[in-house]
């Protein structure tokens, strides 16, 4: 089911002050695709979910689902929030303590009055999806917080809803629990088929779970892309600064060689992903860590090679996090556990234009 949301836009009024938390923002969510809105705190994901849920009203603009517009300013409509076939698994999963896993999972039934065997039947598929059968007499309190977060899941499926919609739904559990939830998250979805969206401030979670990510500032869209393009090839500098670990640099624009775009910046001169930016023009060079292979020595001079020297080395488990000096500048890179490398060494790179992307200044 397609979400459509045009020129919407929400202000908060809160201690004689004006807040803009969405500004005119347009946008399309695909059916049956799980679309996370990412971005830092404060820029407007919760608010824009809770305009398509319906527990928010916008100022201005139009909200459809499906065919269905559930909300406009201008035709004074306004579907209430249980009746837009929505889910939702939020962040403290809003389970009930004092009730079992088979009441929680039924409840959204029980308060429509839906008979007895329907709940039954309802309840037992939707545990049998999180894989949660046998569950059902077990006190909510008395489950892993992953099985909680299955059964808040199971919760907002049990009564087929068009869409479901996810506020931060992982940020309670540990780092090795969440990665596993993730997993199972992404299977499920997958298996249902349906409209997801999804809210978070934490880029690897969107990167591993989505299928289209829009990235928000300031209550605006700034891009919208697969992960791979937010991540590899984003449009804006903000975007590819907040998806990953990025060495940023102010670059100037020499023009196009050899199929590449060339520039001057503290590394030298450089050729880049080919990118339509006028010669003379001022240009951002992002290089991600994991694509700066160092090597030991000095490297004779050449295209797209860097001496630098090792600043500082952090082990962290899998590889050294170093930073190394090019001149004035401090890079982020990767060393390899076992690499006999140290502080004060000289080293040189090789860049690889592909990974060697130009934004907007
Ligand atoms: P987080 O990741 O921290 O949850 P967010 O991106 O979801 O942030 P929102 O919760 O949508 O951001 O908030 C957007 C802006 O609106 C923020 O500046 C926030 O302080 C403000 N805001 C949200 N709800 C209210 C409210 N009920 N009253 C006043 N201001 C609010």
């Amino acid at each position: 089911m397609e979400i459509r949301i045009r020129g919407v836009s929400k202000h908060y009024f809160s201690e004689g002050k004006t807040i803009k938390a969405l500004d005119d923002v347009t946008l399309t969510i695909p059916a049956r695709k799980i679309f996370t809105l990412l971005g830092p705190s404060g820029c407007g994901k919760t608010t824009l979910l809770r305009c398509i849920v319906g527990l928010e009203m916008p100022d201005t603009g139009e909200i459809s689902i499906g065919d269905d517009v559930v909300w406009s300013r201008d035709k004074a409509i306004s579907v209430p929030p249980e009746k837009r076939g929505l889910g939702m698994v939020f962040q403290t999963y809003a389970i009930w303590p004092h009730m079992t896993v088979f009441d929680n999972v039924g409840y959204p039934l029980q308060v429509r009055g839906a008979p007895r065997d329907e709940v039954r039947e309802r309840v037992a598929k939707a545990l049998d999806f999180v894989q949660l059968a046998g569950f059902e007499g077990r006190p909510a309190t008395k489950l892993s917080g992953g099985q909680q977060q299955r059964v808040a899941l199971a919760r907002a499926l049990v009564a087929e809803p068009r869409v479901i919609l996810f506020d931060e739904p992982l940020s309670n559990l540990d780092a090795k629990l969440r990665e596993e939830t993730r997993k199972e998250l992404r299977a499920f979805l997958e298996k249902l088929q349906i409209t997801a969206v999804y809210v978070t401030h934490d880029r690897v979670e969107a990167l591993a779970l989505s299928d289209t990510i829009a990235v928000m500032r300031a209550g605006s869209i700034i891009e919208i892309g697969t992960p791979r393009k937010i991540y590899f090839d984003a449009d804006h500098r903000f975007v590819a600064d907040f998806i990953g670990r990025a060495n940023l640099f102010k670059a100037r624009v020499r023009g196009e060689q050899g199929g590449h775009t060339v520039v001057d910046c503290p590394l030298g001169t450089i050729a880049c992903q080919r990118r339509d930016f006028p010669a003379g023009g001022e240009a951002t060079l992002c290089l991600r860590p994991e694509f700066i292979h160092l090597v030991r020595g000095e490297a004779p001079a050449g295209h797209n090679i860097v001496n630098a020297r090792i600043e500082t080395l952090t082990f962290v488990g899998e590889n050294y996090e170093t930073e190394i000096r090019v001149g004035e500048e401090l890079l982020l890179a990767r060393v390899d556990a076992d690499a006999s490398i140290a502080v004060g060494d000289a080293v040189s790179f090789s860049l690889d234009p592909a990974h060697c992307l130009l934004v907007a200044a």
